[in-house]
């Protein structure tokens, strides 16, 4: 590469004397980088060409001042461009980990469009929050003068602490309700720990419950209290419960030991991780080391268990799914991903039985092809005369995907309107349920999505729950 040019990505990294887009390649940027050690997070976000319409802004969840935290970065302005970042998220660093970025803000940068790779837009995110972390320079919630309210909100996941800072920032007396020992819901014990570190989610909690916000672990709403009970103590209450009812496969030999529900699988995995006794772990039956592992499944959570698989030292991992490569739900990085480490796709597969003795020992599975496109407009898999083929499978893994519970049954609340999938049905505008002052947020509206969309969940509904209270107190106030 021509050094003029080098002098001209150094000039830019450093001072960023324009703020046009520069012509360099990634590779290049790369290159430079390593030769004169410029910090890789600096000469990423110096890629950024600030842009006129700022696509990945648009097309993150959260809306994130993208650009503008770039050009800090590259400026070397650490601690603005991690205060920016912050304004808008609640959990920048665990987004920067875990968002599918190449289906929201990288994947529409404007330098990815021209074919020069986009700028590493979540590493950035998360290298100046941990940053920030380590410094110092995250401060405690700040909590708003005490307003004599309460609110309840049941669920620890992303929804339900970003709602609950929020909540607590203006001032209310904030209990957070869960069913698992720990916080954090799917950050927790859901997403594997070599994606998501635990006790990057710790830190989180901690600084929610060092603000004052009262978490009650291993609470179970609809067995240790009602809706009602809650509706009771509490002025407001956040329904922020996640969807957990895996979608069964319908086929013979489901009760096979050995075949196992991939959060169970994942779940025991976690508990490891944190130093927790497991003994379905301890005992094999969920654990994948030495086995021959079958993951039925095309979406993250199945790539989660086939790379968990292969990092607990499986000797063989297959992964089953009925559509083809470019039909399958999950992230096509996740997919190179499993494949970099070893595990070998079954496209336009399906399971037809599970087979064994006292335990599973082959999956039966039926080769498929795609037909007509379905209702949704995707091309639906039906089985293909070639026949069947058996596989090895001392474990399989069933990751279909999750629905809904039965929320109204389970919480005693049959007046708790749902949707015909489960979902529980919020007004779009006050965010509320059909119940007067419970409100409801992240994948028990929407199904199941993502992190970052139950942030904003979080955010959108604690400013609701917000608006609401403060007329309820005036109004009370007026009454008495
Ligand atoms: C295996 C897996 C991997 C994933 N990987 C990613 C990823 O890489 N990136 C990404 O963006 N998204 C990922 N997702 C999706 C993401 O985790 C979810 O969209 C997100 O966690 C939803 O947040 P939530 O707060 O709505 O619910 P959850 O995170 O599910 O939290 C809900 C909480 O409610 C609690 N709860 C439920 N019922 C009750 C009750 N009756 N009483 C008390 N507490 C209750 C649960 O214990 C849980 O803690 C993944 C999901 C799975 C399953
Ligand atoms: S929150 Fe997710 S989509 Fe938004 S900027 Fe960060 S990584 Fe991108």
């Amino acid at each position: 590469m021509a050094h003029d040019r080098m002098l001209q990505f150094v000039d830019r990294t450093q001072a960023y004397p324009d703020k046009r887009a520069p012509d360099l390649r990634a590779e290049d940027f790369r290159e430079i980088a390593d030769r004169y050690g410029v910090p890789a997070a600096e000469e990423q976000a110096g890629r950024c060409s600030q842009c006129g319409v700022p696509y990945c802004s648009v097309h993150c969840p959260l809306h994130n001042h993208i650009p503008d935290w770039l050009r800090l970065t590259a400026e070397g302005r650490l601690r603005e461009a991690y205060e920016l970042s912050n304004s808008t998220s609640t959990m920048p660093e665990i987004c920067g980990r875990i968002c599918p970025q190449d289906r929201l803000c990288e994947g529409n940068c404007v330098i990815e469009f021209s074919g020069h790779g986009a700028v590493t837009i979540g590493s950035v995110e998360k290298f100046i929050t941990d940053k920030a972390w380590d410094e110092g320079w995250v401060e405690p919630v700040a909590v708003g003068p005490a307003r004599g309210q309460s609110v309840a909100v049941i669920g620890a996941g992303p929804a339900g602490l970003s709602a609950a800072e929020y909540l607590r920032g203006n001032g209310y007396e904030v209990h957070v309700y869960d069913r698992h020992d720990r916080a954090g819901g799917l950050l927790t014990y859901g997403i594997p720990g070599f994606k998501l570190e635990k006790p990057v989610v710790m830190r989180r909690v901690d600084r929610l419950k060092a603000a004052g916000i009262v978490f009650h672990e291993g609470f179970e709403v609809g067995r240790d209290a009602t809706l009602d009970d809650l509706r009771r103590r509490h002025d407001a209450v956040l329904v922020a419960t996640g969807v957990y009812r895996a979608r069964p496969i319908e086929v013979g030999g489901g009760e096979l030991p050995g075949v196992v529900a991939a959060l169970d699988y994942l779940t025991a995995s976690n508990r490891k991780g944190f130093g927790d006794a497991v003994p379905a772990y301890d005992d094999g039956s969920l654990c994948a080391t030495g086995k021959d592992v079958v993951v039925i499944g095309g979406g993250d959570t199945a790539m989660d268990c086939v790379r968990t698989a292969i990092r607990q030292g499986a000797r063989s991992v297959k992964c089953l799914y009925r559509r083809d490569r470019a039909n399958m739900p999950g992230s096509k990085r996740e997919v190179a991903n499993a494949e970099e480490e070893g595990a070998e796709f079954m496209w336009l597969s399906a399971p037809a039985a599970f087979e064994g003795g006292d335990t599973v020992a082959h999956v039966r599975l039926r080769r498929m092809r795609l037909g007509a496109p379905d209702a949704s407009g995707r091309r639906a898999p039906e089985p293909d005369p070639s026949g069947d083929e058996t596989v090895a499978a001392d474990l399989v893994i069933k990751a279909l995907g999750f629905d809904a519970e039965e929320l109204p049954r389970l919480f005693g609340a049959p007046d708790l309107g749902v949707s015909r999938w489960g979902t529980v049905l919020v007004d779009g505008r006050t965010l509320m349920t059909s119940l007067d002052g419970v409100f409801a947020a992240g994948d028990i509206v929407r199904g199941a999505s993502l992190v970052v969309w139950a942030i904003r969940d979080g955010r959108d509904v604690a400013t609701a729950m917000h608006k609401w209270l403060k007329a309820k107190a005036k109004a009370e106030k007026v009454a008495a």
